[in-house]
Formats: C-alpha cells, structure tokens, sequence
C-alpha cells in the first residue's frame, strides 16, 4: 500500500475502475452536517447527478441529506437508496410527462420550474390526479460565476431558469393556477466555484427579490440557493474536506433570511469530488519525438471532464517510488482529446503500474460512456476492500 490505496486489493480487479474512500466521503457529510446545522433552519439536498453509485447515495443517505434531482430517473435512484420523498426537489429545464407524473406519484417537495409553459403543464398533470404541485421558479439571477464558461448557469443568456423581469408575472401565473402551490426560489449559479464573492453577489440578488415580492405582499416560504461550491483539484490530500464553514457562513451574513423561511442547498461536488478515484493501469510507455506517453486503459469513456471542460485532475502513479520522470498522460479512446494531462510528473512508469486520478468522485462515472464499445467502468468503495 503506497498512501491511501490498497494496492494489494486491487490486484484482482478489472481496470479502470472507480474507487471511492468511504471516510472521506463521511467526514465531508460530518462536516456538512456540522456546519449547516450552526444555522437551524438550512436544509442541504445532495446533487444526485454529481454520482449516483448506489453505494456512495446509500452513505449519503444515511446522513440524512436530501436530494436534488434533474430527471425522472434520478428520482428512481435517490427514492430506490431510500431518500425520502419529501426531501426530493426537481429542478431541469426540460421535464418529460413522466417525469413530472413520476414526481406527482412520489409526491416529492417541490419542483423547481424553469419556464411558463412548464409550469402549465404541471398543473394539467397535477390536475389530472386531483394533486396540488409544490413548486418554486428558479430564478436567473444575472451573477456571473468565475468559473468556466461551461459550467456557469446563472447569466441571462444560458438556457436556465426564468429571467428577473419576468419573475413577477410568473408567479401572478402560479397563483391563479389550483394545481400548483407557489412556495418560493430558486438559484443555481454554476459550478466548480471558490470565490465567497460569487455567492455573496448571489445573496445579495437575493435581498432585493425578497424585498419585491413583499412590496407586493408576496410571502414564500423556502428559498434554494443551489450548489456549486468548489473543491481543491490541485491538493486532493491536503484539503479533501471543502470550506464548508465559510460557505454556510456567507450565506448566514449576507442573505436576509426571515424567520419562517427555510433556506436549501443543492451541493454536488463538494460532497463526493474528493472521496473518489479512478484507476488504471499502465498498458505502454511509449516514446515520441519530444515527449513520451503513459498510456492507461482507462481514457475519456471513463472520466470526460479533462476532455469536455479541460479540468485538472491530479495524477499519480501510485505503484511507484521510481525516480520522477515527464510524461502526456493519455488513454486508448480514438480522439485527440482524450488526454488525462500534459507534461504530468510522475514516479518512473512501466507497464502494470496503477495510476491514480484524483478528485473523481464527482461528474466521473456518472458521465461515463460506451463510446468506442468500451465497458463502463465498476465503481468499488474502501468498504469493500477490508
Ligand atoms: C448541478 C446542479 C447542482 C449541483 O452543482 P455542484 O456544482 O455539483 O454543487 C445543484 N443544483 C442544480 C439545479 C444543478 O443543476
């Protein structure tokens, strides 16, 4: 065992595969538990499209968070790893029939909708079985996160959410409708965030909706600021629980919560980024003209991010104690960008060796695919491994 891998157990497994560190993921819930639970009145939903490994959402579960979900069969997995229903919200910006009945029949706490012509369909469908919809309008907030530009949702041109002008009509909407109970907002700025700065901005858009809506006498009753704090790609040893603290305390000074309001969160990455890893082997060492290449079986398939957002993820090869050499770190997949990292220093690498790619827990094997008829990585927790 070389640090934090059983390298011993994973002899035997079939590579690549996802290996997740349980106590990890646990003392992150702790600390989310812990630093939420200062303020009485904050409820986190875990992001279920970040990982959806039933393992990980069963410990996730038992901390009693909620879940967030953006699709019908999100729902399935969080219901099925014994989320309650009334601790799901719904948010996406394109619901199916099925989905928004699926969600009716669960009687899930609330939808967060992200157009008119949603919201009418909810309350046909609600209609239809004599219910009434919870729902909330995810609101663009018009705040740049500073972050990369596929991964922020909170400005006015992407895709999500209904804009602040035209908040007020929606919700006259929302009102007139018997099927739908108007309840509150919802945010989501975007992703991968670590500037408190963006979050305050988000707080203080925040304020001045709330002070219009009770100009017009409007009182809601839950707020949901959604996810996207950040976590520390760069050093996955040396800072593997996020800054909970200081996230829950921006929100605790600058939103303006009233007393009967409850005030949500939606956090994905920051709760399973750091837990998980995925491994692989070496296959070749291959020299080019300028440099040379460790080749793995594992490639894009398995961990798109470095391809789709050219994300940094920390590698290591953790066979090894060989002197450190420089390598392109690459997988088999038939694409140019199906490259790990550029000019990686490494522990020597041979052929057999097991390399670790850090801070995988999140968007990893959820995203994986069978592009190139490759299989879908297996996904194993240190539980397993004793
Ligand atoms: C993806 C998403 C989240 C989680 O984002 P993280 O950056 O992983 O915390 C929360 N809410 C909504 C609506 C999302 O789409």
């Amino acid at each position: 065992m070389k640090g934090i891998f059983p390298i011993d157990k994973f002899q035997s497994l079939r590579t690549p595969f996802y290996y997740y560190d349980t106590k990890v993921l646990r003392d992150t819930l702790s600390a989310i538990r812990a630093e939420a639970g200062r303020y009485g009145n904050y409820s986190v939903h875990y992001a279920v499209k970040a990982n959806a490994n039933p393992k990980v959402l069963a410990i996730i579960r038992e901390s009693g968070l909620g879940a967030d979900c953006v699709s019908g069969g999100e729902i399935r997995a969080a219901v099925k790893a014994g989320f309650p229903a009334g601790k799901v919200v719904f948010a996406g910006v394109g619901k199916s029939d099925w989905e928004i009945n699926l969600a009716l029949d669960y009687d899930i706490f609330c939808f967060n909708v992200e157009s008119i012509p949603e919201l009418e369909v909810i309350n046909q469908l609600a209609a239809a079985k004599g219910k009434v919809a919870r729902v909330a309008f995810r609101i663009n907030p018009n705040v740049g996160a500073h972050t990369h530009a596929n991964i922020t949702t909170g400005l006015a041109e992407n895709k999500f959410g209904i804009s602040m002008e035209d908040m007020d009509k929606v919700i006259d909407i929302a009102l007139s409708m018997p099927h739908v109970e108007f309840i509150g907002l919802h945010f989501h700025i975007g992703s991968q965030i670590l500037d408190m700065g963006d979050f305050v901005a988000l707080c203080n858009r925040v304020n001045e909706l709330q002070d219009k809506l009770e100009a017009r006498q409007i009182r809601i009753s839950y707020i949901n600021v959604g996810g996207g704090l950040g976590i520390d790609y760069a050093h996955p040893n040396r800072q593997s629980i996020p800054d909970f603290k200081a996230y829950f305390a921006t929100y605790n000074t600058h939103l303006k919560l009233r007393s009967y309001q409850t005030l949500h969160f939606e956090l994905g990455r920051s709760v399973v980024g750091q837990c998980g890893s995925l491994i692989a082997r070496v296959l070749y060492v291959k020299q080019g003209t300028n440099k040379q290449f460790a080749i793995l079986d594992a490639g894009m398939t398995d961990l798109i991010r470095p391809a789709l957002y050219q994300a940094y993820h920390k590698i290591e090869n953790i066979s090894s104690e060989r002197p450190v050499e420089t390598y392109d770190v690459v997988g088999p997949v038939c694409e140019s960008s199906d490259v790990f990292g550029k000019a990686v220093d490494l522990n020597g690498v041979q052929r057999g060796d097991f390399m670790a790619i850090r801070s995988a827990g999140a968007y990893g094997e959820i995203m994986a695919s069978v592009y190139n008829c490759r299989e879908l990585p297996q996904g194993y927790t240190s539980d397993e491994m004793i």
